[in-house]
This record gives structure tokens, C-alpha cells and sequence, in this order.
């Protein structure tokens, strides 16, 4: 079939500062990508450090402000917010899965999970009460304050071009700080589309800013002095250098890093549910997913049956563009992304695993330059192999099998990644003793993708997140608040006493 295209040109969006689209001062841009045809649709600004002095400048600027706004009319903000964002779900969504590929459905269902976390904020009356003790001594009281921290900052990957945002700002932002966004430069669009809305909720100008950019941008964040924290999520290099840099100047920080999330599949397992739900969380946005199940533990006679389940499932899903109707899995978010996927499943191949299904070579007629690969299935993986070692972030699923419960729970904790995993099994035993001894941060029973609701807080462990507190739930609430402990005497005169140099104590 053959038809025209019409080309348009491509514009470079704006920063967002104060309030309204602001052209960037830095001349240097990126092109951002539709992944299903290959097409550059536009450009985003690379912010320089000019670009992150004047968003920060606003930011400070309108602290005050929002820091002596009563909580409550915050939360009404973040409820118009809310609704505001419901009510174009569908334009958002048209714009996740433009930039990033993934298909509606999907773009839908994590949007929804970041609405939640303003639902979530929009609690800050409650959550920002502090606790009181009367009479901690004879007459004197005691009380905390939750006090925002100023100026916050989040950089955010590409795989969430709207949840991961959501699962910091609006937490900050109920909390009285002020903040700035810098979504990943690979889908900028969806952090404007959402300044825009919350502005018109009624946010204050300065209140948040969104800055497109790339290590340039994230280090005048971090080096910056009037920004008090930094919450970031992307790979394990760039988070612990986050952590690192933001840290060594003084910020607080959480840096959530990358996965290398485990599936164990039990003998006892209801296998065809539990291949069903391996199929969504492992090819779902086709594997860019930080909670992605990307290696299944099968133990003992779990093997051989899962296998013959997942091949006949996976070999009947459809890829191809994310905004077709039929499509179970788009394509992935850059050419050069695609390529390294497909040099993993050369590597997988070459070190000795079972290709049980290739996605390479696979082409999508209409969408021949888009960055397409078929899902891929590995048996007999091994724990020297880089298949299994490295996180591919890709439609890859392996699997490995071990013996027993406790050597799958063993395999799993000598991971270097802990950010989620879940068993499946009919066992509660089985299922208890692997909540009690994994060392993981977020744990499934018979749940393939564990993602904590907003009122829990999200976060895995060791390479998985650098920092002490997780996001969203109360740890966010944490996060973006510092403590203030006041203890109060009103001193009645017959009860003054002589003066002490000693530690006050009790009575
Ligand atoms: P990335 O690490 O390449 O980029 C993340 C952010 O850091 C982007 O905003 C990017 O512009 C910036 N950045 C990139 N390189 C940088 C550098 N050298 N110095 C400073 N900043 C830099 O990650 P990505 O490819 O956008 O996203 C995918 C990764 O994110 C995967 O590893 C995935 O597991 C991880 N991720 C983790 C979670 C989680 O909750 N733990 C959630 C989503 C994604």
C-alpha cells in the first residue's frame, strides 16, 4: 500500500518556567523520536546551566509562598490537578505512547498508577501532621513539625514518561516545596502537557518547572546550591552517581537505579495462570519496565510444562505500533536501544542457551524503520551468562532452573540488583518462607509486577536504590519533609525552681 506522508516541521519545545512555556537559553537539542515509524516528531531543548539558574531562581522565589500556604488549600490544588488530569487521560496518553512506543492500554494503566500518587498528596492535611506529647516532663509538652525542605528536583528515565514523575512531584509539592521536573530528553512532552494542567489547577507560578536536558542539566542540578534534594530514577550508574554528586554537595537524595527482576515459578504453581501473567511482565512495553519480570526461577518439574506454556503464548502475541487497537507490544525507544537488545540475544545464543523464540529480524510492514523487535525466549540461562548478568531492558525473557525453593531464594539474593520479585506457588508456606528471606524491596505472591500502590511507598534495594528513604506512600512523605521538635514549659511562678547547669531530665 502505498501513501503520502505530509511533513511537517519539526519544532523544539520550550522549558517550562514560571508558569508558562519558556524558550531555553542553551542552543543545543535532541531529536525525540515516534519509536514505531522511526520518524523525528520534535526536538527537545538540552538545557544549560543558565536554563537551570533561572528555573531554580523561580523555584526559590515562590517557596515562601507555598511553604505558608495552609496545607489543606495545597491538597485543593492537587484535587483540581487530579481532575484536570483524568479528564485529558486520553491526550496523555496519546503522548506516552507516542514518544515512548509502549501501546495505549498500557500508557493508560501506568498513568493511572501516577494519578494515584496526587490522590495520595492530596491527603498533605493528614499526612503532615506531626505527633504531641503532653507532659513529657512535669508541665512541659512536646510536639513535631513537618516542615518542606525548599527548593526539590526530580530526573526522571524514559520508561514512565508520566508515572515515575508523579511518584515525586506531587508528594513534594503537597509537602510545601517547590520543585523542578527534568523528565528524560527521549519523552519530554508528557512532563509539559502535565505543568500546563496542574497550572491551570491553580498552582503558582515557579511552584513547578519542567527542564528538558541531559547530563548537562542533571549536574547543575546537583552542584546547585539552592536546591535542598534530588529524587531520581533511571540505571545504576547514573543513580549512584546521582547519589554521589548530589550527596558530596549536601542534598539529600534517592536515586532508584536499575532490575533484574525474578519470577520463581513452584512445581505447585498454577502454571497456565502463571504463564499468562509472566507474558504481561515480561513483554509488557515490551520489558522497559523497572519492574519487569525478566528471569524466571523454575524449580524442579515447574520447567518443562512452563516452557511449552510460555512458548505458545508468546509466539502468538502481535507487535506493532502502540496505537493500534490489536497491538500487545510496541516497539522499543531508540534504534540504538534496539540494536544493544538484539546484541544481547547474540550474546545469549553464542554463550550456550536455549533460543526457545527469536525476536530478531522481525519487521513490521508499513513501520519498516521503526525500532522493532519480536519477543525472545531463552531456556537453560545460567548465571555466568551476560543474559543473565546484565539488565537488558528489552522483550527478553529467561529462564533458569534450579532444584529447590531455597536455592532459587539464594540464586536471587546473590544478585546485585533487589528491586522487585515474586513467587508463584499454592504454597503458603512456601510463599512465607520466600517474603521472610528474600532480599529484595517489593515481593509478589502469585503478583508479577508488585508496584506498591501510592499509599505504599516504592523502592527496591541494594544497586536498585541508593538513599535511604523510597518513594511516594509515607518514606516520600519523609523524604520531601524535615523534622522540627518542639518542646514547649509555661511556667507557673510557685513552681520556678533555683537555676541548674544540669542535663534537664525527667520531672
Ligand atoms: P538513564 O540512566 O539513561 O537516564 C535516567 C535519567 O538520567 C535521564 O533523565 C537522563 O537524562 C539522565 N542521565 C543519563 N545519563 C546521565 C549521566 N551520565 N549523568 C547524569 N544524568 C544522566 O535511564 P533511562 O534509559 O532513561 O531509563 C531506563 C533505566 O531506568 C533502566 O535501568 C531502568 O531499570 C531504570 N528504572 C528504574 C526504576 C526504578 O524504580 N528503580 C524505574 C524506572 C526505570
Amino acid at each position: 500500500m502505498s501513501h503520502t506522508r505530509k511533513t511537517l516541521a519539526v519544532t523544539t519545545l520550550p522549558l517550562w518556567i514560571n508558569g508558562k512555556p519558556t524558550p531555553a537559553s542553551s542552543d543545543r537539542n535532541t531529536d525525540v523520536f515516534n519509536p514505531a515509524t522511526g520518524e523525528v516528531i520534535r526536538k527537545a531543548p538540552l538545557a544549560n546551566k543558565d536554563d537551570i539558574d533561572k528555573a531554580v531562581a523561580a523555584a526559590k522565589l515562590a517557596f515562601p509562598g507555598w511553604r505558608d500556604t495552609p496545607p489543606l488549600k495545597r491538597a485543593r490544588i492537587l484535587t483540581r490537578f487530579r481532575e484536570l488530569m483524568d479528564a485529558d487521560q486520553k491526550e496523555l496518553v496519546r503522548l506516552i505512547s507516542e514518544e515512548h512506543g509502549k501501546t495505549l492500554l498500557d500508557a493508560a494503566g501506568s498513568l493511572q498508577r501516577g494519578i494515584e500518587v496526587i490522590e495520595f498528596a492530596s491527603g498533605a492535611p493528614h499526612l503532615l501532621k506531626g505527633e504531641h506529647a503532653e507532659d513529657v516532663g512535669r508541665g512541659v509538652d512536646c510536639h513535631s513539625l513537618l516542615q518542606p525542605l525548599g527548593v526539590c528536583a526530580g530526573i526522571a528515565p524514559f520508561n514512565f514518561p508520566a508515572m515515575v514523575p508523579l511518584w515525586m512531584f506531587p508528594v513534594a509539592i503537597a509537602c510545601g516545596n517547590t520543585f523542578i521536573l527534568k523528565p528524560s530528553e527521549k519523552v519530554p512532552s508528557t512532563a509539559l502537557r502535565m505543568a500546563e494542567l496542574f497550572s491551570e489547577a491553580g498552582l503558582p507560578d515557579g511552584v513547578f518547572n519542567v527542564v528538558s536536558g541531559d547530563k548537562e542539566a542533571v549536574d547543575a542540578l546537583l552542584s546547585h546550591p539552592d536546591v535542598a534534594a534530588i529524587s531520581s530514577v533511571g540505571s545504576t550508574p547514573v543513580a549512584q552517581y546521582i547519589y554521589e554528586t548530589a550527596a558530596r554537595h549536601g542534598k539529600r537524595v534517592q536515586a532508584l537505579g536499575g532490575a533484574k527482576n525474578h519470577a520463581v515459578v513452584m512445581p505447585d504453581a498454577d502454571l497456565p495462570f502463571t504463564a499468562d501473567a509472566l507474558i504481561g511482565a515480561g513483554y509488557g512495553s515490551a520489558g522497559e519496565r523497572c519492574m519487569a519480570i525478566s528471569a524466571v526461577v523454575a524449580v524442579g518439574a515447574a520447567g518443562d510444562t512452563l516452557i511449552a506454556l510460555l512458548k505458545e503464548r508468546v509466539s502468538k502475541l502481535k507487535v506493532g505500533p502502540g496505537n493500534q487497537d490489536d497491538t500487545d507490544m510496541g516497539p522499543l525507544i531508540t534504534r540504538a536501544h534496539r540494536d544493544k537488545v538484539k546484541g544481547y540475544i547474540d550474546a545469549g545464543a553464542a554463550e550456550g542457551a536455549t533460543l526457545v523464540l527469536d525476536g530478531r529480524g522481525l519487521t513490521i510492514a508499513g513501520h519498516e524503520q521503526g525500532f522493532f523487535l519480536g519477543p525472545t525466549l531463552f531456556d537453560h540461562v545460567t548465571t555466568d551468562m551476560t543474559i543473565y548478568k546484565d539488565e537488558i531492558f528489552g522483550p527478553v525473557l529467561i529462564v533458569l532452573r534450579v532444584t529447590s525453593l531455597d536455592e532459587a531464594i539464594a540464586l536471587i539474593n546473590r544478585n546485585t540488583y533487589a528491586n522487585g520479585t515474586a513467587i508463584f506457588t499454592r504454597s503458603g508456606a512456601a510463599a512465607r518462607h520466600f517474603e521472610h528471606d528474600i532480599e529484595v524491596g517489593m515481593v509478589g505472591v502469585n503478583i508479577p509486577i508488585p508496584v506498591p500502590m501510592a499509599f505504599f511507598s516504592f523502592g527496591g534495594w541494594k544497586a536498585s536504590l541508593f538513599g535511604d528513604l523510597h518513594m511516594h506512600g509515607m518514606e516520600g512523605v519523609q523524604f520531601y519533609t524535615r523534622t522540627k521538635v518542639v518542646t514547649t514549659r509555661w511556667p507557673i511562678n510557685e513552681e520556678r525552681k533555683a537555676p541548674t547547669l544540669a542535663m534537664p531530665t525527667l520531672g
